[in-house]
């Protein structure tokens, strides 16, 4: 075991489902602390659960870390001096330091069956014991146990815990102490062949010289068996960090109950990596000093510490994530959002799936134009409606704008504004429609509210949205295109509500 004090950690995912934000918090931790103190960051996949493992979902994982901006320094994919890091390429290796363990009289063979096992455990249950192994199998003798092995008996491998606490420190929790009795003689070994959790995951930290386990306080009640494990095998107990359970906001734990909760979720969804990698961070920790929310991953690098996390849960705050990711929308340079946005637009049939270069023009400036309100790029489309879709029919009957369409002075100011859009077939741009407006004003007499609302109404469908400024150039520039949903000019709109109002 090498003797340098450089910071190494892991994140150590089972490739069972989709990775959720907790344990991408995790993983973010991981690597904010690995790249903080110029350590290394170890990628393993934990795939001993043959039946639930699936190679698609590690091949997902990697993805997903790598859009969230984390990186690793060794892991399956990129080798490294500790390879192979993945749990059921090392098969070997525990069964190597199983049998040691065995050997040197730390663990013992243990015959007992599933049947029996599960009937003591239910005595137990029954008689409200702690549903602990009865020890059976612990005082065979050493030959007779080996002798029945040989004679083809299955045989399990469990773990002598020896018969004082165990404690530990945990940079999160603080002093933890478990009473031996509640640990029991753990099966590290199945007969199957198969070992357990919390003895490949000792093996491998400790042969992969792990400095630091930092992952999440479900595994704090393992951690004793894990340390007990430590001891038995003669290794260093490396430093633990639990982090705490992260709930939804009714305080239970989150789940997909809450909704998204998958980063697949939160970037199907539109939310930006950066936004969420803050998010994440300061979900349990929080810098110190003040209270700054906003920070890139290179200030997170320099301010996380994990002397300042903290182990009471942390609820999940979507509306918080929600307003991370809007400041991150408004500070993206537009091309890298106009990308982001563009499937949106695709999949809904709004966008061509190969635009040509003046609708990817005219396009940026629809992006431009409503980015800085969305929450969520997957909205775009949505708030895109007064582009693509208006609707005259649904205009003139949405109960929204029933107020503004029978203000004494609508009828009188819609009138004027198609005279003068009419009189004039010249290009409809922001200075002639502030032109006819002021027209419009001065023959009608209407202003303010009464003005605009009735033409906003009209054209867009609603009596507030973006600035006509920027609209109509969008509108009319939008009409010329050949796009699979025509976009109505301010004329075509004009007209279009006025057939339907007057009939
Ligand atoms: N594979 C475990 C899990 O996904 C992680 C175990 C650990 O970090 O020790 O929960």
């Amino acid at each position: 075991m090498s003797t340098t004090s450089q910071v190494r950690v892991r994140f150590a995912p089972s490739p069972t489902g989709q990775l959720h934000v907790g344990n991408a918090r995790t993983a973010l931790f991981n690597w904010l602390f690995a790249r903080q103190a110029d350590g290394v960051m170890v990628l393993r996949i934990e795939d001993t659960d043959l039946e639930r493992s699936e190679a698609r979902f590690e091949v997902q994982l990697r993805d997903d870390l790598k859009w969230m901006g984390l990186d690793w320094d060794e892991g399956p994919d990129i080798g490294g001096p500790y390879a192979p890091y993945r749990q059921s390429d090392r098969l070997a290796v525990y069964r190597e330091h199983a049998e040691r363990l065995v050997s040197e009289g730390k663990a013992y063979l243990c015959f007992c069956s599933q049947e029996e096992l599960e009937r003591d455990r239910e005595q137990k249950l029954k008689n409200q014991l702690p549903p602990i192994y009865s020890g059976k199998c612990r005082g065979l003798g050493p030959a007779e146990a080996e002798r029945r092995r040989t004679s083809g008996e299955a045989a399990a491998i469990r773990l002598r815990i020896p018969e004082h606490p165990i404690r530990f420190h945990d940079i999160v929790h603080g002093a933890v102490e478990f009473s031996s009795e509640v640990v029991s003689d753990p099966i590290i070994l199945r007969s199957s062949g198969i070992p357990v959790y919390n003895y490949v995951v000792v093996v491998d930290d400790a042969l992969m010289e792990i400095t630091h386990v930092i992952r999440g306080d479900d595994h704090l009640s393992n951690t004793p068996k894990q340390v007990a494990l430590y001891e038995a095998l003669g290794w260093p107990v490396p430093q633990f960090a639990h982090l705490s359970t992260i709930l939804g906001s009714d305080r239970e734990r989150l789940s997909k109950r809450h909704g998204a909760t998958s980063i697949a979720n939160f970037r199907e969804m539109g939310v930006l990596p950066e936004a969420l990698m803050n998010y994440l961070a300061l979900l349990g920790w929080a810098p110190s000093g003040g209270t700054r929310e906003i920070f890139t991953p290179d200030e997170l690098k320099k301010e996380f510490s994990l002397e300042r996390v903290t182990p009471s849960p942390a609820v999940f705050d979507m509306e918080k994530l929600y307003w991370l990711n809007r400041h991150y929308i408004k500070e993206s340079s537009p091309e890298r959002i106009e990308k982001l946005a563009e499937p949106f637009f695709v999949s809904c049939g709004f966008l061509p799936e190969n635009s040509d270069e003046q609708t990817r023009a005219w396009f940026a400036k629809v992006v431009a134009l409503l980015a800085p309100s969305v929450d969520k790029l997957e909205q775009l489309p949505q708030r895109a409606g007064l582009i693509f879709r208006y609707d005259a029919a649904a205009t003139v009957n949405s109960p929204d704008n029933a107020e503004v369409l029978a203000a004494p002075k609508t009828a009188e100011v819609l009138a004027a504004f198609a005279q003068q859009a009419e009189s004039d077939p010249g290009p409809m741009t922001p200075e002639r429609f502030k032109a006819i407006m002021n027209e419009v004003k001065s023959k009608t007499g209407a202003k303010g509210k009464d003005l605009f609302h009735p033409v906003r109404i009209a054209l867009t469908g609603s009596h507030s949205g973006p600035e006509f400024d920027k609209l109509i150039p969008i509108l009319e520039e939008g009409s010329q295109l050949d796009l699979p949903h025509h976009v109505m000019s301010v004329r075509e709109r004009l007209a279009a509500f006025r057939q339907v109002k007057r009939t």
